[in-house]
């Protein structure tokens, strides 16, 4: 790094122990020297300093009473990033990892996302250590409503409008919406990826796994390839896990591996969706379960190997960080040749230099898995017309806004002279609206 430098250097010294912060800014600014050169008038300004410092930081306390009638304090975040180009927009995690540092590398990761997409959305996150595993329906709610007691003062369908993420679906937004309705007296699209019956997309659910395979489709189909008798293995079993599962297979992939955060099963006969869904969406249990239903499938202990199995085809969409150098080595000497990332930073920084150097067809997170914040976007449209649009409507436009993503990215990517590295194109061309507002608007 060398322009970029000092702004990577005030990082780490304001931003201490937050490692996945500093890793998600390292990768983007590492791509921005280029744009850095060719534009000093923004370094002048300071945008690449502003860039990577919120606007505003929420840290709040989160009490609940469990069943048993014994108080627990959480912790709650909210990260409002930046909101050049629209109100603040992404994602809430419940998970028991989730600190300032987490959220804060969710929420500049979305910045980008969000710009990609071409929809007017600026990067916001939030979330809370409450681990919603074990815990009953009823303190599921208490959490919810609790949370969102002190949230809904710092939110709006002008001003910030979050959504799900791991460990938030559609039965957390549900409570988080009510009681937002209940404090505010108002039936406003606040929240996305609400039920269908109150303001909620169709197409919502299925929009991230839909959206990560619409956009690897467009590049494979750019190296004379595609998911058409492919062997694929995702990673994770939640909400973007289960629909790249279903589109892949609609295009003709066999998926033959998938996991939890405990362990994962693998079948060469490809994996049964509907025992999936009825495991993990209607059960709620661990994913070792399949193999009482499918007796030709295995089971292993622990996430991480997964990456061993052979495929073409890599989907991680678990978590952060699934995918260090080592899984990447194993996955390219398998023969893998495209790797498409449907969680946040699913690869590490060594891994993700791995694949680029082996010619492995890569879609980057931030605009491979935009189609879930596109399609809330689409939720919010509809809520602001007070109006529907089909599965079908809303599903082109998911197939069009990923394609115009793909190509962004790849344009971008030539025109800076980095051919075929996705990774660089898209932070750029996420990058460049976003500055480009800033500098307008003298923030
Ligand atoms: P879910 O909570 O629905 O599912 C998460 C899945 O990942 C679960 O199967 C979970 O296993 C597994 N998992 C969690 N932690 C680990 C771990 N440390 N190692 C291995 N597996 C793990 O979340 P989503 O599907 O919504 O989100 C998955 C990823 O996609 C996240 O990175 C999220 O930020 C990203 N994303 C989600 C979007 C969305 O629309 N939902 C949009 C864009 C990105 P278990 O069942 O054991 O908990």
């Amino acid at each position: 790094m060398n322009i970029l430098k000092n702004v990577m250097d005030d990082v780490l010294r304001r931003n201490p122990n937050e490692p996945e912060f500093h890793q998600a800014v390292k990768e983007v600014l590492l791509s921005l020297e280029p744009v850095a050169e060719k534009h000093p008038e923004w370094v002048t300004d300071k945008i690449f300093d502003k860039i990577v410092e919120p606007e505003r930081q929420i840290i709040f306390r989160v009490p609940w009473i469990d069943d048993k009638g014994v108080e627990h304090i959480n912790r709650g975040f909210r990260v409002q990033f930046n909101s050049a180009i629209g109100p603040y927009k992404g994602g809430l995690r419940f998970h028991p990892s989730v600190n300032i540092g987490i959220v804060k590398f969710l929420g500049f990761e979305q910045i980008f996302k969000n710009s990609l997409t071409g929809l007017p959305i600026g990067g916001g996150k939030g979330g809370s250590d409450f681990d919603p595993k074990g815990k009953s329906n009823s303190e599921i709610k208490r959490f919810c409503q609790s949370f969102m007691l002190e949230l809904n003062r710092h939110i709006g369908e002008n001003t910030d409008i979050p959504a799900g993420d791991i460990g938030v679906g559609g039965r957390e937004i549900g409570y988080m919406y009510g009681m937002y309705k209940k404090i505010n007296n108002e039936f406003t699209g606040v929240l996305t990826g609400k039920g269908l019956n109150y303001g909620g997309s169709l197409g919502r659910t299925e929009a991230t796994g839909y959206g990560l395979c619409y956009f690897m489709n467009e590049a494979l189909k750019a190296k004379s390839k595609s998911f058409y008798g492919a062997n694929v293995v995702i990673s994770g079993s939640g909400n973007v896990a289960i629909y790249a599962h279903q589109k892949a297979t609609q295009l003709g992939a066999k998926v033959i591996a998938m996991s939890d955060s405990s362990g994962y099963i693998y079948d060469d006969n490809g994996i049964n969706l509907d025992t999936i869904k009825k495991i993990k969406e209607v059960e709620r249990k661990r994913i070792s379960e399949y193999i009482k239903y499918h007796p030709t499938a295995t089971y292993t202990e622990g996430c991480i190997g997964i990456w061993t199995v052979k495929c073409d085809i890599a989907l991680p969409c678990a978590t952060q960080n699934e995918i260090d150098q080592n899984s990447a080595k194993i996955l390219i000497d398998n023969g893998c040749y495209a790797v498409g990332e449907g969680a946040n930073m699913p690869s590490t920084i060594e891994a993700v230099d791995l694949f680029i150097e082996n010619k492995i067809i890569f879609g980057p997170a931030k605009a491979a898995n935009a189609g879930g914040v596109a399609t809330s976007a689409l939720e919010m449209s509809q809520n602001s017309m007070r109006y529907s649009w089909t599965f079908e409507e809303v599903d082109d436009k998911l197939q069009t806004i990923m394609k115009g993503i793909y190509e962004k990215c790849s344009t971008a990517a030539t025109e800076y002279g980095y051919e075929d590295n996705l990774v660089i194109g898209a932070n750029i061309a996420g990058f460049i609206k976003v500055a480009e507002a800033m500098y307008a608007q003298g923030i």
